[in-house]
């Protein structure tokens, strides 16, 4: 028989590839208090599986794949005891308290829209920037799993690291933090996002990212206004909701619902910014309202919030984020970046707390 050494055990377990985190369990440092018993003829192998979240969809395909993996190199008895994080039980884990390592954000605020493809990241990314700019310590949380973008918008092409507490360092863009989940991911691999798999995910990002002491916290919403968008809401203390629409009706009819999941959930809306506003012709200099006019002032004036900004169509802004640079850093004097820098003075001027 074949004496199996400690390192034999923990490079079989890493075959087992955590989905969410694209990597092997042992070097993500669920494998815990790891002991082998090379017993005459048997070998008996017990050990804690330390998941990040009581809720983790896979945790019974892990411990299947354990086993399989240990028999598979001779292993005849195999003992998993499954634990989260603290060794809390999962209920316990359930009622948590709100992500430690968020402690030191001094503001998390939520950038959401109804639908997507209105401007919600790039509005997340100029905001950041400019917070920045304004000399706050500011990180930016990509959260929208179905569209994540912010790596794009900051010319991040690396993956954080990953700790051996399972905390992740977020990349430093032009001074801002960003974390996201698409950073963990090869950018060929697509992937799901289902619902426990996605407020895994969530979770996730929420309790292991490295921020540090921060001012501002943005976090780019997912569009809409289902589970994942409540796991969030849920998962941290918000200090305010921005709602990011175009003018025209059918996003506006989707911002009211923006609107009614943080007033359900007790989050204060800080406003409304309006986006594509209008666009100025090159050639007449005449501003033109392609989506209507007006359409986010008098949503802003229905739902008693203030109108924070309009931003208009601009080629610049739309490079920007295409190149890596906010168009507030590559582009401060155009009209969009006056508007962010406005809406991040009124940001900055509220009451603390
Ligand atoms: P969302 O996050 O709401 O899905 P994005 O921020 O990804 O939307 O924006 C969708 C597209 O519109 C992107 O290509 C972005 O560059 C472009 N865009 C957003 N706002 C503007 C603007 N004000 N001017 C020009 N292009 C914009």
């Amino acid at each position: 028989m074949r004496l199996l050494t400690e390192s034999d055990i923990l490079n079989a377990l890493n075959l087992v590839i955590d989905p969410d985190f694209n990597r092997g369990i042992t070097e993500l440092g669920f494998v815990q208090n790891l002991k082998i018993k090379n017993y005459e003829s048997e070998i008996s192998v017990a050990f804690d599986l330390v998941l990040t979240t009581p809720t983790c969809p896979v945790k019974d395909e892990f411990i299947i794949k354990c086993k399989q993996i240990l028999s598979d190199i001779g292993v005849a008895k195999t003992d998993i005891k499954l634990s989260f994080s603290s060794g809390e039980t999962a209920s316990a884990k359930e009622e948590k308290q709100l992500p430690s390592l968020l402690k030191n954000v001094k503001k998390i605020i939520a950038i959401a829209s109804g639908k997507g493809g209105v401007g919600k990241s790039t509005i997340t990314a100029n905001l950041a920037m400019a917070a920045a700019l304004n000399g706050k310590s500011v990180g930016v949380l990509d959260a929208d799993l179905y569209g994540p973008s912010m790596g794009l918008m900051f010319g991040i092409t690396e993956s954080p690291e990953i700790n051996s507490d399972k905390t992740l360092n977020p990349i430093i863009s032009h001074g801002v933090k960003v974390a996201s989940a698409a950073m963990l991911f090869p950018p060929e691999q697509a992937i799901v996002w289902r619902g426990p798999r996605a407020s895994a995910m969530i979770k996730n990002l929420l309790n292991f990212v490295h921020w540090d002491s921060l001012d501002y916290l943005f976090i780019d919403f997912p569009p809409g206004t289902g589970d994942i968008q409540l796991s969030i809401i849920q998962g941290c203390e918000l200090s305010g909701a921005i709602l990011v629409s175009t003018p025209q009706n059918v996003a506006l009819a989707d911002c009211i619902k923006g609107h009614s999941l943080f007033a359900e959930t007790k989050v204060p809306v800080l406003g409304l910014i309006e986006n594509m506003s209008y666009f100025i012709c090159d050639k007449c200099e005449k501003e033109h309202y392609i989506f209507g006019q007006s359409g986010g002032k008098k949503l802003a004036e229905t739902l008693k919030i203030p109108l924070l900004g309009q931003i208009p169509i601009e080629t610049s802004t739309m490079q920007g984020a295409e190149n890596g640079l906010p168009a507030v850093l590559s582009c401060p004097n155009s009209k969009s970046s006056a508007e962010f820098n406005k809406i991040i003075d009124t940001i900055v001027a509220l009451p603390e707390g």
